[in-house]
C-alpha cells in the first residue's frame, strides 16, 4: 500500500522500479496538460522511464508533487512503478489560526502553513482581529495598531501575565505570508471580525460603539457587549477603509467578516441603531445584524470578493444569498436549511474541528470519524457543502510548540477526510500510514505522541474537565453574566 496521506482515490501498481540515483525526483516530473483530469486532481505515473503528472490546473500539479514527496519519504531512492489517480472530495480544505488572543510571528505561521500544505490544505483563514488585539496594519488608519494592538496584561483561564502583550503584522509581512502561501497552493482568507468581537477596533475608534465611551482591549476571553454601532455612518466609513486597504494585500477570492457571538443589548437601547432598524422596516436585532453584514458584504463583492461569515449571521433570516456560511455551532438548524436551499456552506463543527480543545474531548479518532456531510443535509445540501475548516483558537495556546501539539496529528486526520472518498477512509489504515509519515515532518512540528491521540474513557473525562476548569476565571464568569 502506498504510504500517502490524504489517501489517493486510486493506486495501480505495475512492473519495474524507478531508481533515483541521486536525482531530485521533482525534477524528473514531466507535466502534461489534460482537460479531462478533475480540478485540483492529477494522474501521477511513475515507471522505470520517469515520472509524469497529468493535470488540468496548477493546483493539480502542486498536489501531484506533494504525493510524490510522500512516496519518496517512505520509499527512499527506489520508487515503485505506480499510477495514482486522484482528486479531492471537497474543493475547500482550510485551517484557521487565531492571532489576536496570542500573536504568532510570521516565521511561526510559516511552519504551520508549510506543514498544512503537505497534506493538501488549500486555504489559510487568518483570524486577524478580536477583542484582545488588532493585528493587521492599515497605514491609512495608524490608530488601529497604535491603540488596538497591545493589551495591558493577559488573563486567560488560570494563567495571569501582568506584562503588556501585543504585536501586529505590517503590510510587508502580510504580503510575505500571501506570497508564501501562494507558493504552496494556499489562498489566504483574512478575517476582520464584526460587529461583535470588535473591542480592538473600538479601542482605536471609541466613536464606533453605541455609547461612544473609550474602552481598552480585553485581557480575558469571552463575549463582550460593546460592539460596533450599525446606525452610525462613521462605522461604515472606517470599516470600508480597513477592508479597502486589506483588499490591496489579500488578492484571493475570499474575505471573512466574522459575525459570530454578537450580544444585542447595546443596539436595543441605542437611538441610532433603533432608528436604522425602523427605517429599514426590520423586526428585530437579528435582522439588523443581517442587514449590516449584507451592506459590508456588498462592499466586498464590488471588489470581486466572495464573502464568508459565521453561522450566527443566518439568525435574522435575511442574509444575502451569495454569502458562504461557516458553521461552527448551530442549534437552530439554519445552516442546514441554508445549504439545502443551494447556498454555500463550510463545516467547522466545534466539537470535531476546534483544535484548541484537548485530545480528551476531541481524540484523533473522533476527528477522523467525523463525516462533514451532517444529518439533515439533503442532496442539494451535500452539494452545497464546499468543504471543511479546522480552526485553532489561541486563548490557551501561547506558543508554537503548543499549537503544533494541538493541531498535529489532528490536522492530518481532517485533511484526509476532506480529500479522500468516504468509502476509502479507514482509521486503522490511516494510523499506520500516519506513523510512517510523522518522522518526515519539520522538527518544529511537535506533534502529540501516539499515547495521547485517543485517551481511554476515564482519562478523556479527566482531561476535558480539567481543561474547562483551567479555562475559566472569575472575570469570564462576570463577563458572561454581564453580556446577557
Ligand atoms: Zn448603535
Amino acid at each position: 500500500m502506498l504510504n500517502v496521506i490524504p489517501k489517493p482515490c486510486s493506486v495501480t501498481y505495475s512492473a519495474g522500479v524507478l531508481r533515483l540515483n541521486g536525482r531530485n525526483p521533482s525534477e524528473l516530473v514531466t507535466r502534461i496538460g489534460d482537460k479531462t483530469v478533475f480540478p485540483q486532481g492529477y494522474r501521477l505515473v511513475i515507471n522505470p522511464r520517469g515520472i509524469t503528472a497529468a493535470v488540468s490546473d496548477d493546483a493539480g500539479y502542486f498536489n501531484a508533487l506533494k504525493t510524490l514527496e510522500q512516496i519518496c519519504s517512505t520509499s527512499g531512492s527506489v520508487l515503485p512503478s505506480v499510477t495514482v489517480e486522484d482528486a479531492p472530495r471537497f474543493p475547500f480544505r482550510s485551517f484557521m489560526i487565531d492571532c489576536s488572543r496570542h500573536f504568532f510571528k510570521t516565521d511561526e505561521l510559516k511552519v504551520m502553513i508549510d506543514a498544512a500544505s503537505k497534506f493538501k490544505f488549500n486555504y489559510f483563514h487568518w483570524h486577524l482581529t478580536n477583542d484582545q488585539g488588532w493585528r493587521a496594519e492599515v497605514p491609512e488608519l495608524p490608530e488601529l495598531c497604535e491603540k488596538g494592538s497591545v493589551r495591558g496584561s493577559s488573563h486567560f483561564g488560570s494563567v495571569y501575565d501582568p506584562k503588556p502583550y501585543g504585536g501586529y503584522y505590517t503590510v510587508d509581512e502580510m504580503r510575505d505570508i500571501v506570497s508564501y502561501c501562494r507558493d504552496r497552493n494556499i489562498e489566504v482568507i483574512p478575517e476582520i471580525d464584526m460587529p461583535g468581537h470588535a473591542t480592538s477596533l473600538i479601542a482605536a475608534f471609541p466613536e464606533l460603539s453605541c455609547n461612544g465611551k473609550p474602552i481598552g482591549l480585553k485581557t480575558t476571553g469571552g463575549i463582550f457587549k460593546d460592539i460596533l454601532c450599525v446606525g452610525n455612518d462613521k462605522t461604515y466609513e472606517i470599516v470600508f477603509r480597513i477592508l479597502d486597504s486589506l483588499c490591496g494585500i489579500f488578492d484571493g477570492r475570499y474575505f471573512h467578516i466574522g459575525g459570530d457571538e454578537v450580544p444585542k443589548n447595546r443596539w436595543k437601547s441605542c437611538n441610532k441603531c433603533r432608528s436604522l432598524k425602523s427605517s429599514l422596516g426590520l423586526k428585530n436585532e437579528e435582522e439588523l445584524q443581517g442587514a449590516f453584514m449584507n451592506t459590508v458584504a456588498e462592499f466586498l463583492r464590488q471588489k470581486g470578493k466572495k464573502v464568508i461569515m459565521w453561522n450566527e449571521c443566518l439568525n435574522g433570516n435575511n442574509l444575502d444569498e451569495s454569502v458562504t456560511v461557516q458553521l461552527w455551532m448551530d442549534k437552530t438548524g439554519n445552516s442546514v436549511k441554508w445549504a439545502n436551499s443551494g447556498h454555500k456552506l463550510i463545516m467547522s463543527d466545534f466539537y470535531h474541528y476546534y483544535m484548541d480543545y484537548p485530545y480528551g474531548m476531541t481524540p484523533l479518532k473522533k476527528v477522523y470519524g467525523y463525516n462533514p456531510v451532517i444529518k439533515g443535509l439533503d442532496h442539494t445540501g451535500a452539494a452545497s457543502l464546499i468543504g471543511i475548516e479546522a480552526p485553532i483558537w489561541t486563548e490557551h495556546v501561547r506558543t508554537l510548540d503548543r499549537m503544533t501539539y494541538m493541531c498535529y496529528p489532528r490536522y492530518i486526520a481532517a485533511a484526509e477526510r476532506a480529500w479522500t472518498p468516504e468509502d476509502l477512509c479507514d482509521y486503522d489504515d490511516f494510523k499506520s500510514r500516519l506513523k510512517k509519515l510523522l518522522p518526515s515532518l519539520d522538527k518544529r512540528i511537535r506533534y502529540a505522541p501516539e499515547q495521547n491521540w485517543d485517551p481511554p474513557g476515564r482519562s478523556r473525562i479527566d482531561e476535558t474537565v480539567s481543561f474547562f476548569i483551567k479555562a475559566i476565571n472569575e472575570d469570564n464568569i462576570k463577563n458572561f453574566l454581564d453580556s446577557r
